[in-house]
């Protein structure tokens, strides 16, 4: 057992965004032990844009990494949702309030950007190890003292194991520790096939230097979303402004017969053309400055509910136990505010015991669980209007969006929707843990199977 709280051993599997901000979180809690092991050699696929909405920004300003970010990003001063067909404005919503009220604008930037803020923060803390380049092949133990083989993948050393005090699955949506973990409870919570696929696109400044129409996008500070049945894109200037960064969904067709394990596949500009075909001129334009082998589209794939996160000394994180489609934006957001409360919740550690580790990390999932499957559960609600194809509740939602002209009303985009903005962006994740650490933890019954090392 670790001789005290700081010094507990912290295995941390993926170094995503969930994985850097809680070894960043825990590190500057104090804790001296955190090993992070990542399969990519770097930061791995960081191409693309992020939101960067304020339950985030507050997170990472605490942590002392916002502010590089922010010098790269762009401050949203507004959204406007437009019928995709016609470029004709539906809604618009202004957002410079945000800033105000929450104490963070709502901005938008480079996901390398936000990776490597996170990572060069690591690179400080003196208690934080990477292993890069090293799979976790498999977990022998959940507890007391989890284990977990690490195989270096360019054949350096044979697999050896690792054994923790804790022990953090931040390994994404393909998480093999939660497979495991569900196996050994017996859980029946499968991967969800939603059906909808994005491709996601940069289009650089130099592209589009003959285009004013476009250029005028990439100048403003809006955020847009152009949507159509079953269909949408959503685009907002990242890098200073020498990025157009378009993020689409569409009905997936080229991932529906592949292997649950493919994610990413290669797509055909044509393919890509057809499917946003009936867009106007000025998104045919845009689309077009793709270069032919660049096509990239994501499958979106979420999972069932868990009812646990927690097992013995390990705890899931991020995509790992909540993956969500993106149309809140909020899925790295989630991932950082679960770092958040484990920092939380491991600081108020009152004994190294694995009993009571267990009960910490129940803290965690108590303050996370239902917040983050609520809008997991709201970005499909959000998806499927604004995906709605002709019909009656088409024209229900038409007339929300003429009244929100009228100055009347919700936003059917749920993610520019004030009161759905206050219930998101207005939650400090490391003030919920700590405010109510201590009732949840008393009211916490001893998991009887922690201390043994039956049963995994
Ligand atoms: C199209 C799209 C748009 C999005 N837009 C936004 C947005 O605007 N805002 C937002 O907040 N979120 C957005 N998201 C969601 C966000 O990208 C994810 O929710 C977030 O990256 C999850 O972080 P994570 O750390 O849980 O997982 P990941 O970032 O996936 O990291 C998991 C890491 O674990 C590593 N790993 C996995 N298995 C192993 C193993 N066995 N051994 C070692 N390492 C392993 C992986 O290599 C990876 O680096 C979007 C997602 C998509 C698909």
């Amino acid at each position: 057992m670790a001789e005290s709280i700081k010094d507990l051993r912290i295995v941390i599997v993926g170094a995503g965004m969930g994985g850097l901000a809680s070894a960043l979180a825990l590190a500057k809690e104090g804790f001296k032990k955190i090993d992070v092991y990542e399969y990519a050699a770097d930061l791995g696929f960081v191409g693309a844009g992020i939101q960067l909405a304020p339950n985030m920004a507050r997170i990472l300003d605490r942590l002392g990494v916002w502010e590089p970010i922010a010098r790269e990003a762009t401050n949203i001063k507004d959204t406007s949702i437009r019928q995709g067909s016609t470029n004709e404005e539906l809604g618009h919503v202004e957002l410079e309030y945000i800033a105000k009220t929450y104490g963070y604008p709502h901005m938008v930037g480079h996901r390398f950007s936000l990776a490597n803020s996170m990572y060069q923060g690591c690179l400080k803390e003196s208690a934080i190890k990477f292993h890069f380049n090293t799979s976790i092949k498999s977990i022998e133990s959940f507890g007391p003292n989890p284990v977990v083989v690490a195989e270096p993948r360019d054949g350096s050393s044979e697999p050896y194991n690792v054994e923790a005090d804790v022990l953090l699955a931040a390994d994404g949506i393909k998480s093999n520790i939660r497979v495991e973990m569900l196996k050994l409870l017996n859980v029946d919570a499968q991967i969800i096939d939603t059906q909808q696929a994005a491709y996601r696109i940069m289009i650089h400044r130099d592209q589009i230097k003959d285009d004013p129409e476009l250029l005028a996008l990439l100048d403003s500070d809006t955020v847009v979303r152009w949507i159509g049945a079953k269909r949408h894109i959503i685009a907002y200037a990242v890098d200073n402004k020498n990025i157009y960064n378009l993020s689409t969904t569409q009905p997936d067709t080229n991932f529906a017969a592949a292997p649950s394990a493919t994610y990413t596949t290669r797509g055909s500009k044509s393919a890509m053309l057809g499917v946003f075909g009936d867009f106007c001129p000025m998104i045919q334009r845009m689309l077009n400055h793709v270069p032919e082998g660049e096509v990239c589209e994501w499958k979106l794939r979420v999972h069932a509910p868990l009812p646990t996160w927690v097992h013995k000394t390990v705890a899931l994180v991020g995509d790992a136990c909540h993956p969500t489609l993106p149309h809140l934006a909020q899925g790295a957001a989630q991932a950082i505010e679960d770092a958040a409360a484990i920092a939380a919740s491991l600081s108020r550690l009152p004994d190294t015991n694995p009993a009571t580790i267990n009960k910490a990390l129940r803290v965690y999932e108590k303050i996370r669980k239902d917040r983050a499957y609520a809008l997991v559960e709201m970005a499909a609600a959000s998806g499927r209007t604004l995906h709605l194809g002709d019909g009656a509740a088409k024209e229900e939602r038409d007339k929300q969006f003429a009244a929100l002209k009228q100055g009347n009303g919700k936003v059917p985009d749920k993610w520019a929707d004030a009161d759905v903005q206050k219930s998101i962006y207005g939650f400090d994740a490391t003030k919920e843990t700590l405010e109510n650490f201590d009732e949840i933890f008393r009211g916490l019954e001893e998991d009887q199977v922690v201390n043994g090392v039956n049963g995994h």
